[in-house]
């Protein structure tokens, strides 16, 4: 039997877990903390990304390796490299955890960014922000995630509160502010032959830096656009598995805010919204497998939960909603759970939706 090796034991292994079951996949996760809730679907490992043995152990058991966020150290990723195959490789994880090196393969690649420029000293900051001006965004150029470390600066007056905040953590870059009309990700998967597949554009709304709701939007017509920035991408890091690119539409032009090598929550509608699940096509690449259909099915959107749960019951009352809840203790700003909803037609989905988005909270 196969034994996947999953590097994070939280709810995207969980699900890439619930997904490779059904396949005859066992898993092994490596997860610090004690309650990972992937953890009931395969062996914990209970341990630090850091932590040698722990590691040795993972490459041990498991036949490949793969990840459920990009913020593990680069030594951890080259040590189990050295005794397992590991997807996607290390050269893509390394540039997605560094805005920087993310920003500057977008250059190479033509891709559209928001103007942006590195900052290591209050200097900088100050010269970059009468350069490019305000409102912009400072950001820490690793270890960010939903929106934290991050801070908004709307004029001058709030250059040294954010130096102070965030000067001190790892180098830092400044962003223009991006006026946008909404923003999309694009979500593709390469498998070992260099085959890809996309799904439908999801279209994103977020709240305090964190994703609240996705739509598919299939047909959408700047779709092409942004299928052509992934594929970049994936062809030139020789990729292997599922890549998300979080994108800002200004008027017809697409501009890349960051990448995730990995499933992403703006796929979660693929689990019943798609012929074959990100989380699925996730497994089919780094096995080498034939990959599976993306289409979408019907209209599909999906509201996360987060800080706390609804009453599963309103939810599942919502025709056409399918609950996922992630058997995590809720705390504020913790994602714990969502919903997907699946419709025939633009008002049903919107009418559940509206229903969805309130039990949310
Ligand atoms: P990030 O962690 O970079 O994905 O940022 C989280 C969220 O903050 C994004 O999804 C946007 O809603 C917002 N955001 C980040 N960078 C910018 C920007 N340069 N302009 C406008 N909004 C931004």
């Amino acid at each position: 039997m196969t034994t996947v090796g999953l590097v994070g034991g939280g709810q995207l292994a969980r699900m890439i877990a619930l997904a490779g079951v059904p396949l005859g996949l066992q898993f092994v996760f490596l997860d610090p903390s004690p309650d990972a809730c992937a953890a009931g679907l395969g062996q914990h490992l209970c341990g630090g990304y850091d932590d040698r043995d722990k590691l040795a152990e993972l490459a041990r058991r498991a036949d490949v390796v793969s990840y459920e966020f990009e913020n593990v150290p680069e030594h951890s990723v080259a040590f189990l490299a050295e005794h397992v195959p590991v997807f996607p490789n290390a050269h893509s994880l390394a540039t997605a955890r560094d805005r920087l090196r993310e920003k500057a393969l977008f250059d190479e690649l033509g891709i559209p960014t928001p103007r942006y420029a590195p900052i290591r000293s209050l200097d900088d900051l100050k010269r970059c922000a009468s350069d490019i001006g305000f409102p912009a965004v400072l950001k820490t150029c690793t270890l960010g995630y939903d929106g934290k470390g991050q801070a908004v600066l709307r004029g001058p007056d709030d250059l040294d509160d954010a130096w102070a905040r965030l000067g001190a953590s790892s180098p830092l870059v400044f962003e223009s502010f991006v006026d946008f009309s909404r923003e999309v990700s694009i979500i593709g998967v390469r498998g070992k032959n260099g085959e890809t597949a996309f799904y439908p554009l999801s279209e994103n709304l977020h709240r305090g830096g964190i994703l609240r709701v996705s739509q598919s939007r299939a047909g959408d017509p700047i779709t092409a656009l942004a299928q052509d920035y992934c594929r970049r991408l994936l062809d030139h890091l020789g990729y292997v598995g599922v890549l998300a690119v979080e994108l800002f539409q200004v008027g017809d032009t697409l501009l890349a805010n960051e990448m995730a090598p990995r499933v992403h929550n703006s796929g979660h509608w693929t689990i019943e919204g798609a012929e074959i699940s990100q989380f699925e096509n996730h497994l089919r690449a780094i096995l080498g497998l034939a990959l599976g259909k993306t289409d979408a099915i019907g209209r599909v959107a999906m509201v996360n939960f987060i800080g706390g749960t609804p009453d599963p019951a309103d939810v599942l009352a919502v025709p056409g909603a399918h609950l996922h809840l992630y058997d995590k203790e809720p705390r504020p700003g913790r994602k714990v759970g969502h919903a997907t909803l699946r419709a025939d037609n633009g008002p049903d989905l919107e009418a559940g939706l509206e229903r969805l988005v309130a039990l949310a909270g």
